[in-house]
């Protein structure tokens, strides 16, 4: 029985993970996709070789706009997200990118949120705004001023949540109701969350954007974008990317296939060890703030348990002291590794500053509330008491 077409509900995504949007064989009974290296398709009809390029026949013709495995890729994402269409991107920031400048052309009005991620806050300050796009960012966490700028304007909603580095949850289902009124695409970057903690198209969206880097790919060891969504927006994005040239590789498009076979369980493991790290750390004398929506202190708790059914493998902590006791704490981890990264199997820590927000500038940092004491811990699928064990460590020596 083919896995292409089936629906797969949320109770299914460990089964999903594994099963969806593939065929029972693949060429010359491969039970596994073939990674398709090559650029182009031969034809020795011509007239099928024209169809196929029109696009009224099934085929391949350039592998800058389609290959075999990026469509198997493609295939699963979308039916873990629920989604009509999926595509791929060489990155995560080319799917971000890709999706704004479809949509983004001169007069129109983007409307988001101060915390995002570096790149795309970037893609905001520095790059949209030359181009004659209208780019209000909103407080992350005022909910009613979001809702008032939509109001007065909103082509494209751009949502991040939780957001990077401080774990901030936005109301997604409230913000996309507003900007639907208004006629505006929703976005929403789900890099954090994945299908397994959270369905953004179910609360609302019209597009779910993926860094495929991180948890989906879940390695470390290929970079790519994912966009979710209807089948007609997709397309358009689909078209520009085409164009634009910026196409997945299908060997990252295969060992993210391959990631995403263990993706539940991978996520269900990150959940458990965040939860208990932040829970340690939360009582910890030499920690001054733990920031992850699992805690029943952070300030949406309650959005985040309406919204997810996971909080994530990400939190971030605020050592008391400064930049020079994050720089004596980050050396002692023997089980993480420093670098800028997150969504593996292993633990990786860092400050903002050298990873997700390198591209800002201290002020910038300040008026994002990203403060320089900051650590940020994406908790891997390690036994949860070596990482506190680890971390209990780590923190004594400072
Ligand atoms: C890493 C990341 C991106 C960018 O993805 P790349 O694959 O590095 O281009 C975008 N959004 C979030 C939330 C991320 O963590």
């Amino acid at each position: 029985m083919s896995k292409k077409n089936k629906k797969w509900s949320e109770d299914q995504m460990g089964t999903a993970s594994v099963w969806a949007g593939e065929s029972p064989l693949f060429t010359e009974g491969a039970t596994v996709p073939p990674v398709s290296l090559n650029v182009a398709y031969g034809y020795e009809d011509l007239d099928h070789w024209y169809e196929v390029a029109l696009g009224n026949e099934k085929g391949h013709i350039y592998s800058r706009n389609t290959n075999p495995v990026i469509s198997v890729l493609e295939e699963k994402m979308k039916a873990l997200e629920g989604a009509e269409a999926c595509t791929s991107f060489s990155t995560g920031m080319a799917a971000i990118s890709n999706t704004l400048y479809t949509f983004l052309t001169p007069g129109k009005r983007v409307v988001s949120q101060k915390d995002t991620y570096g790149g795309s806050s970037a893609i905001f300050m520095n790059f949209l705004p030359p181009r004659g796009v209208d780019v209000q960012l909103c407080d992350t966490s005022d909910f009613d001023q979001i809702e008032e700028e939509i109001s007065k304007g909103c082509d494209l909603l751009y949502l991040e949540t939780p957001t990077n580095p401080t774990l901030k949850i936005i109301d997604i289902k409230r913000l996309a109701t507003a900007a639907k009124s208004m006629g505006a695409i929703v976005v929403v970057d789900n890099t954090f969350a994945t299908p397994i903690n959270q369905r953004p198209l179910a609360l609302g969206a019209d597009l779910v954007v993926y860094s495929a880097t991180k948890f989906l790919g879940g390695h470390a060891d290929a970079l790519g974008g994912i966009l979710c969504g209807s089948e007609d927006l997709v397309k358009q994005v689909y078209g520009y990317r085409e164009i634009n040239g910026a196409s997945l590789h299908p060997l990252s498009a295969y060992l993210i296939f391959r990631g995403l076979k263990t993706l539940e369980l991978r996520m269900l493991r990150h959940n458990e060890n965040a939860q208990s790290i932040a829970e340690f750390l939360k009582s910890h004398a030499r920690v001054e703030e733990v920031f992850y929506p699992g805690l029943s202190t952070h300030l949406n708790h309650e959005i985040a348990q309406k919204q997810m059914t996971g909080f994530g493998g990400v939190l971030s902590f605020s050592l008391k002291g400064d930049y020079e006791t994050v720089k004596k704490f980050l050396p002692q981890l023997k089980l993480a590794r420093l670098a800028a990264h997150l969504g593996s199997v292993d633990t990786i820590a860092g400050p903002p500053k050298t990873t997700s927000h390198v591209e800002t500038t201290p002020e910038e940092r300040k008026m994002l509330g990203i403060p320089e004491n900051l650590v940020r811990y994406s908790a891997g699928i390690e036994n949860s008491q070596d990482l506190i064990g680890d971390l209990a460590s780590a923190l004594d020596a400072i």
